[in-house]
């Protein structure tokens, strides 16, 4: 998620976060460490209609809670994006700001397929809510003028990013996500729209997934750190995204740091603990493995100068050194890339 300050990021995430918990059965969705998976089945019913979860074969979406476009930039995997997919959200009022511009050229430079969730429609003049409604039904209940308001505000868009170099339209009218960006109206605050980005997801991650998004769930682990950070009992911990492969409890494995890779042996796996139980015990719950695509945090002994954006290896069955060679590698790209930011 990457966007302007105030255009509504964080909001959206809470809506997806939101819908899914309400729609899905309990448990159905998962809160990662920094993300949060949502399974087929629930975007199935989130997005009623516009999903039919049998034309699928992906196991569901997993969104990562990058704040803001600065982490986006850092957080890679194998010098490509993190993310697979970006949703880059403009504020329909605002329209694009200088972090819109500069969200698009990292879209550009890192050849990130993206939607733009133009949000806040809510906020025009008039409109009528039906919320968590797919965007056509809720057009059908808005006035002619409100509807044209809607449609201007969506042209400026369509327009601005022309402007940056990208042919997009209303997404219901792009046939091809390849060559057309897909502009879904949304807002946060109503849940308006958000069946139809969900639905624009999964047609985008079943499409681009053939070619580059396979993800092996069985060998050693590739991830990316989100974070570096203290917790209690647990000394020094990383928020990891799990892109590739598995981790276990009882692994060696490889981390970016300040003065080159660190060799550590992994001291426990933790998932948040479903909100009921926190009360009487840890935040965090252990586990023995878990497979991408995932948020994990892991607890080591030596973390302190681990940096976030660095790229966290497996060892498992392959050569220490193969492996320390590979971290390297892709630390001299971080490193290059925190430069240039200042
Ligand atoms: P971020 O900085 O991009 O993460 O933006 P936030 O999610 O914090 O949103 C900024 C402000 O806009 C907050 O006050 C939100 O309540 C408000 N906001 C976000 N989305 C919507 C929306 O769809 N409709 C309306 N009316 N307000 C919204």
């Amino acid at each position: 998620m990457l966007g302007h300050v105030d255009h509504g990021k964080t909001s959206l995430l809470d809506k997806i976060r939101g819908s899914t918990v309400i729609e899905g059965e309990a448990g159905a969705i998962t809160q990662h460490i920094g993300a949060t998976a949502v399974p087929l089945d629930v975007v199935g019913e989130v997005a009623g209609s516009l999903v039919d979860p049998t034309e699928f074969d992906l196991p569901g979406l997993l969104f990562i809670d990058t704040p803001g476009h600065h982490s986006f930039t850092t957080l890679r995997s194998r010098g490509g994006a993190l993310a697979d997919i970006a949703i880059l959200v403009v504020d329909v009022n605002d329209g694009f700001q200088p972090q819109t511009e500069e969200a698009i050229k990292i879209l550009a430079d890192s050849e990130t397929p993206f939607v733009v969730a133009a949000n806040k429609v809510d906020t025009i003049p008039g409109w009528q809510v039906t919320e968590d409604a797919p965007i056509q039904q809720t057009l059908e209940a808005q006035s002619d003028r409100v509807e044209q308001q809607f449609n201007e505000k969506l042209y400026e868009i369509i327009g601005e990013l022309s402007d940056a170099g990208f042919t997009s339209d209303f997404y219901w009218r792009v046939q091809d996500f390849r060559s057309n960006v897909g502009v879904v109206p949304v807002s946060a605050m109503t849940g308006e729209g958000i069946p139809d980005l969900l639905a624009v997801l999964m047609g985008l991650a079943q499409r681009y997934m053939k070619e580059d998004m396979e993800i092996d769930v069985t060998g050693p682990g590739a991830g990316t750190v989100l974070e570096v950070k203290e917790e209690r009992g647990f000394g020094t911990t990383l928020d990891v995204i799990l892109y590739d492969g598995t981790v276990r409890a009882d692994d060696t494995v490889v981390v970016g740091g300040v003065n080159g890779p660190i060799v550590t042996d992994v001291r426990a796996l933790l998932k948040p603990r479903p909100l009921a139980e926190i009360r009487t015990e840890s935040r965090f719950e252990k586990v023995d493995e878990i497979a991408a695509a995932a948020g994990v945090k892991i607890a080591a002994p030596d973390l302190d100068d681990a940096i976030a954006g660095a790229p966290v290896r497996v060892v498992r069955n392959r050569d220490l050194d193969d492996v320390i060679a590979d971290v390297q590698a892709e630390l001299a790209e971080v490193a290059v890339d925190t430069g240039e930011e200042g």
